[in-house]
């Protein structure tokens, strides 16, 4: 994969990651104003929406992180951030945002 395409995907990525942290961000407003007009009785209801709705804010968010981590280090797109070795198509499809090689990121969670 050449760096363009490889950006082309880190992109498209973080737009479909910035429209779902838009869309929680959204719901949990909603249970906010839902909560009002529901009353007492659904209270409990509406409070674990809104923690739901919160974890769905926070989850895209580590991953925004890491896509424009990625997407800050052009010089070494597609490329693994510890051996500098050139990823595989397989690996970078997989997750993109990745900083390193399959065998390096072995490596670092043997360690
Ligand atoms: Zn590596």
């Amino acid at each position: 994969m050449n760096s363009d395409a490889f950006r082309t995907l880190l992109e498209s990525r973080r737009e479909a990651l910035l429209g779902e942290r838009r869309l929680a961000e959204s719901s949990a407003a909603t249970v906010q104003l839902d909560q009002g007009a529901q009353g007492r009785l659904s209270r409990m209801d509406a409070m674990q929406q809104q923690a739901m709705a919160a974890s769905q804010v926070r989850r895209p968010r580590t991953e925004l992180r890491k896509v424009e981590a990625a997407l800050d280090r052009p010089g070494t797109f597609g490329a693994c951030c510890r051996c500098d070795e050139p990823m595989t198509p397989e690996r970078l499809q997989a997750d993109a945002a990745t900083p390193f090689c399959q065998d390096c990121a072995h490596g670092a969670s043997r360690e």
